[in-house]
């Protein structure tokens, strides 16, 4: 079987202090990664402060016989410093590892503005700012790897999460488009949908079930994308449980209008079960799939059916 390399390679995990951050960071190490721990150490909701949580993960990539220094800063507001900490230990980066979080869950009636931007700051501000940082070196190096934490939240929606879903979703958005800004540098960027055991699920979810989520089961996944033969950029991923599986936009064939139709309501309820007809789905990858839609739409005869 071959090797997948990331001996040497530096990465940054952000909340890296627990779950599935600790474990990333765990398994990276094992593997001759130098690791940054990130961690800033507060609670579920974003309060408070500790070192303890990334020193303690540190301590044990160390005492395994691998590298790793530990970091304190907050993705939000001090970005700066979780680079820098990499470029002074292991003169560069080239992994970053969006993984920090928090949950402010409520429904969306009771969801207080305050509650909504906190958990866009810390999930897609958060990324953004640390990958705006690291992409001019991943750039000037040729090469760069990047993981984007969405969600299934974020892909399929979750009462009582539309702060979370809206920052999960963004961060698919952030990547689908870094991945083609990167692809001439050998950049990659890629987003994982993950459903593990950690503090987030442990008070929704029954032990047993838990059981079979364990952080291990998601790790070797966030490594492969990392590495040098990573050779996917731009994709989602679901991963739990065992399952390692893609996830991609589809689109049902649809109904294509004649451009002298009735452009009414009514005629899109007409023909609503045609519109939303999975029969024979289509795939897009790309913006400009319009075009071909466009031409398309163009040469059909003049409208005979009226609506
Ligand atoms: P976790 O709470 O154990 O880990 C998140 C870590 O981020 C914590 O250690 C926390 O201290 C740290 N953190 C929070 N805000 C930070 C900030 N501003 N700066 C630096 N560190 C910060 O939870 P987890 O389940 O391991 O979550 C890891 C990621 O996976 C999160 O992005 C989460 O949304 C995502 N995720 C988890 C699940 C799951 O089932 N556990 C499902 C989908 C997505």
């Amino acid at each position: 079987m071959s090797e997948v390399t990331l001996k040497d390679l530096v990465v940054i995990i952000t909340g890296a202090g627990g779950g599935l951050g600790k474990q990333y960071a765990l398994s990276f190490g094992a593997r001759g990664a130098k690791v940054v721990v990130n961690d800033l150490g507060g609670t579920l909701g974003g309060s408070g402060t500790s070192t303890k949580a990334a020193d303690l993960v540190v301590e044990e990539i160390v005492k395994n016989g691998g590298q790793a220094v530990a970091n304190y800063d907050n993705v939000v507001t001090n970005p700066e410093g979780i680079v820098k900490t990499a470029v002074d230990t292991f003169g560069s980066v080239h992994v970053l590892i969006n993984n920090a979080g928090i949950l402010k869950d409520s429904s969306f009636k009771n969801m207080s503005e305050k509650d909504f931007q906190a958990v866009l700051d810390v999930h897609l501000n958060g990324a953004f700012r640390l990958t705006k940082l690291c992409w001019p070196i991943f750039r000037d190096q040729r090469f760069g790897r990047v993981i984007m934490t969405t969600s299934p939240a974020g892909l399929y929606g979750n009462f009582g999460q539309t702060n979370y879903s809206a920052a999960k979703l963004g961060l698919v958005g952030l990547a689908e488009t870094l991945a083609r800004e990167g692809a001439k540098y050998n950049i990659k960027v890629n987003a994982i949908a993950p459903l593990a055991k950690s503090r987030m699920t442990e008070t929704v979810m029954p032990p047993d079930v838990l059981q079979r989520l364990l952080p291990e089961k998601v790790a070797p996944l966030v490594l492969y994308l990392s590495s040098v033969d990573c050779d996917c950029s731009g994709s989602i991923f679901e991963v739990a449980a065992g399952l390692f599986a893609q996830i991609r936009w589809e689109r049902s064939e649809g109904a294509l209008f004649k451009p002298d139709e009735s452009f009414t309501p009514e005629a899109i309820l007409n023909r609503y079960p045609e519109i939303t007809d999975f029969e024979n789905p289509q795939h897009p990858t790309q913006l400009n799939d319009y075009n071909r839609i466009i031409e398309q739409s163009s040469k059909l005869p003049a409208n005979d059916q009226g609506s």
